[in-house]
């Protein structure tokens, strides 16, 4: 199988390009933002505790996101492969993660980090937000999200390189230039 674990700070195109990945290399796309934001949708129980720390650009605890994932590993498999998007966000979730991909016989193939500059992704953010209007891209949650981020990358990184798992794709330019580059990075490691 083809597991990646997709890293980047918030605005770096992580989205968009894990879904470009996911259609040229027949993935399944797990994004646990998505999932936490279908999950306040519904006005479930575990929605109703992320919408309050996401709006606060505060991560959502480990458990809660680690079950998530879990079911829905099971529930996808058999299959090609995963792209996690912004998950693991901690050494926990990572372990998390690696007994779940064990537990079907796999393993994690690599982690990629996007790379972005701060002024490029509060300019993507703003822009992001006009469109969307999603209630965590004002200013203030911006700049939390991104301090978080940096916090957290590293613990995560550091769990990867480790294993030399870790590669970084500079996503400054277009969503297509981003995908070729990991298309590489994936063709060179498999
Ligand atoms: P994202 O769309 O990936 O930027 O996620 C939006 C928000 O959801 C984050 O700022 C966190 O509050 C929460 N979130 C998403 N993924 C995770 C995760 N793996 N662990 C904890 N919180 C998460």
């Amino acid at each position: 199988m083809l597991n990646i674990v997709l890293f980047g700070p918030p605005g770096a195109g992580k989205g968009t390009v894990a879904k470009k990945v996911v259609q040229q290399e027949n993935l399944v796309h797990l994004s646990t933002g998505d999932m936490l934001r279908e999950e306040i949708e519904r006005g479930s129980a575990p929605g109703k505790e992320a919408g309050q720390l996401i709006a606060r650009g505060q991560l959502v605890p480990d458990e809660t996101v680690v079950a998530m994932v879990r079911e829905f590993v099971k529930r996808k498999m058999p299959c090609r492969g995963f792209i996690f998007d912004g998950f693991p966000r901690t050494t926990e979730q990572a372990k998390e993660l690696d007994a779940i991909m064990a537990a079907q016989g796999t393993a994690i193939t690599m982690m990629i980090a996007l790379e972005v500059s701060e002024d490029e992704i509060i300019r993507r953010m703003l822009s992001r937000a006009a469109i969307e209007g999603r209630p965590d891209d004002t200013i203030d949650i911006i700049s939390k999200r991104i301090a978080t981020y940096h916090e957290k990358i590293k613990i995560t990184s550091d769990y990867y390189k480790v294993q030399n798992k870790y590669y970084t794709v500079d996503s400054s330019a277009t969503p297509e230039n981003t995908l070729q580059q990991i298309l590489l990075v994936v063709s060179h490691k498999s």
